[in-house]
């Protein structure tokens, strides 16, 4: 087949048996195509078939089962003549699935007019019990409180038309079996049944021969990661003084901007005084504290869920149980206890083929277990520069940029139609007074000044990242790096070039190591200032050094001297980088 021909034989939405109130709701939300799994099994299941389906979420699974389920609702009962008794059930192992299972359901059927309640134990189950009483045309819900509810009547499983076991095997390992069961026994003989799981254990196998009649059966394979490939979950580390740990998140998660991350800090005072620097920062930070009530909890993962907070900071103790499905970072602010518990951390994200991050802040008497980290799970953690105060105004300004022409364009589209706010004659009249290029600049300012953007005026000193399997000495607490003498034996030089130039520690020991006797091995701590950087050599290498590198040398294509260290190793401090 050719390339042109292609897009002719990929399925479209409007090819499948779906209403328009449906279609528009896809559309509008920029779905192009129907994905495999929905490809396959729409027709089949707006058919009135039952179904069991193989396939993980991200496969676009839950568009799958609840396009049919709505059609079938919109065609089977119109609106006036829904009662309580609910026409869907779809079965979810925990409550964050649910929710975010309710989520899609009611943006899908926005147009059929579907209510969607969802129920989910761990809260409390009167304002649940009203929700079904209001009227109900989809319920999600987790196993237990459905079966709750069912026996104290709240929920009428009678007239229920179909029934959606979402990830089946992990209710089953969640020991729902049972549970399951019995809602399936109190629903109809005639009620339509789909099962769909991402692995299709024994249990399964027999779960769907009980309770499945004739399945249409589908299969979508999750894509085998060759050995050798780049791991699902990206794993970064940033080399930082412990002092600096903090202010040294805050750049790299401005930079990184997840979508939903869980930050770990080892303490409670951690916690707080971490979301106070990200959300210094514009970043919607929420700390999650041990003890939340769950009430509390399920909020504040709800927040996170629809994009009001990004970042959840917490400790492993408040985290346990959170079971949060939509994670695409998880940032340890320092490093875990031990390995496992980094492994255990981490396996937050990534989870059934989606990508995750994974971001560490080590200090340099940590590297070695970093490097514990990588023998167990034989998968590399990077290590990456902190990005520098120059980074982040750049990448502040192409935010800014980026948002300014949006509003732009859609000013233009929008002409006349707008109420008159008197903005273009206040700015007309400025633009008589001052150059509009000044005007615009100062606007700009003034926006970045009231968003809070901070100035990274602080320092974060640049400690040169280890080789595999090295092991730096411990560093005292207190006190910035520069500050301190060299370790005995050691000598400390004098770099008249720093972070200003470009100029990076590998770039340093370059330079040292192809003009000098010395070997990458022989160099000690690297610190990268605004304007100068620090080096420790052996002391006894050094004048062999200075001789070599006596006609300067040329670090990021400039010439640059290098000369024992005097005493100013504090001279560039507190500047603004
Ligand atoms: P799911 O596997 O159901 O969790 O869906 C994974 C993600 O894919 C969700 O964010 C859906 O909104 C999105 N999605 C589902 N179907 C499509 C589609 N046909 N095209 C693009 N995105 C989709």
């Amino acid at each position: 087949m050719s390339e042109n021909e292609q897009p002719l034989d990929l399925p479209r939405f409007s090819d499948l048996p779906l209403r328009d109130e449906l279609l528009r709701e896809v559309e509008e939300l920029g779905y192009q195509h129907p994905s495999p799994i929905q490809a396959q099994s729409i027709i089949p299941l707006v058919e009135g078939r039952d179904l069991l389906g193989q396939a993980a979420t991200g496969t676009g699974k839950t568009a799958a089962f609840a396009l049919p389920m709505l059609e079938r609702l919109a065609e089977q009962r119109p609106e006036q003549a829904r009662g309580d008794a609910p026409f869907g059930l779809v079965l979810t192992p925990t409550r964050e699935l649910a929710l975010q299972v309710a989520e899609a359901v009611t943006r899908y059927g926005r147009g059929v007019g579907a209510r969607v309640v969802t129920v989910y134990g761990g809260a409390p189950a009167g304002p649940q019990w009203r929700a079904l009483q209001q009227g109900v045309d989809v319920v999600v819900a987790t196993p237990g409180r459905a079966i709750d509810l069912m026996n104290r009547g709240a929920l009428r499983l009678d007239a229920l038309e179909t029934v959606v076991l979402d990830e089946a095997d992990e209710m089953l390992d969640m020991g729902f079996v049972e549970d399951i069961e019995t809602l399936l026994d109190a629903t109809p003989d005639t009620r339509q049944a789909v099962l769909f799981s991402a692995t299709m254990p024994r249990r399964i196998e027999t779960l769907a021969q009980k309770y499945l009649r004739e399945p249409v059966t589908v299969r979508i394979r999750r894509e085998a990661v060759p050995e050798g490939e780049a791991p699902k979950v990206r794993q970064t580390a940033y080399l930082v003084p412990r002092s600096h740990t903090t202010a040294a998140l805050g750049r790299v998660l401005e930079a990184e901007r997840p979508t939903a991350a869980i930050v770990f800090c080892r303490t409670r005072l951690d916690v707080d005084a971490v979301t106070e620097t990200l959300t210094a920062r514009g970043l919607r930070a929420e700390a999650l504290h041990g003890g939340m009530d769950q009430e509390h909890r399920t909020r504040v993962v709800e927040r996170l869920r629809s994009g009001r907070t990004e970042l959840l900071v917490a400790t492993d103790v408040a985290a346990r149980g959170l079971d949060i499905d939509l994670l695409t970072h998880v940032v340890n602010h320092d490093v875990p206890q031990s390995s496992e518990a980094y492994v255990h951390r981490i396996g937050r994200v990534g989870r059934a083929g989606r990508e995750g991050v994974a971001i560490t802040l080590v200090p340099p008497s940590k590297v070695h277990a970093i490097r514990a980290v990588e023998r167990l799970t034989g998968q590399p953690i990077e290590f990456a520069p902190v990005p520098t105060a120059a980074d982040l105004r750049a990448a502040r300004l192409e935010r800014t940029s980026a948002a300014l022409r949006e509003r732009l364009v859609d000013d233009l589209l929008d002409t006349g139609s707008g109420t008159d706010d008197g903005v273009a004659a206040m700015i007309a009249g400025l633009a008589a007074e001052f150059d509009p290029a000044d005007v615009a600049a100062a606007t700009v300012r003034l926006l970045q000044a009231a968003t809070g953007a901070p100035d990274d005026a602080e320092d974060i000193p640049v400690v040169a990242a280890p080789r595999a399997g090295e092991r730096r000495e411990p560093r005292g607490r207190g006190g910035a790096a520069g500050t301190r003498p060299p370790k005995a034996g050691t000598t400390r030089l004098f770099v008249n070039a720093g972070r200003a130039s470009g100029v990076r520690p590998q770039d340093i020991v370059g330079a040292l190591a192809n003009e000098s006797s010395l070997s990458g091995r022989d160099i000690g701590a690297i610190q990268i200032h605004e304007r100068h950087a620090l080096v420790e050599i052996p002391e006894h290498a050094a004048d062999d050094v200075l001789r070599s590198l006596r006609g300067g040398t040329t670090l990021k294509g400039r010439r640059t001297n290098i000369r024992r260290d005097r005493g100013f190793a504090t001279a560039g401090r507190g500047r603004r980088d």
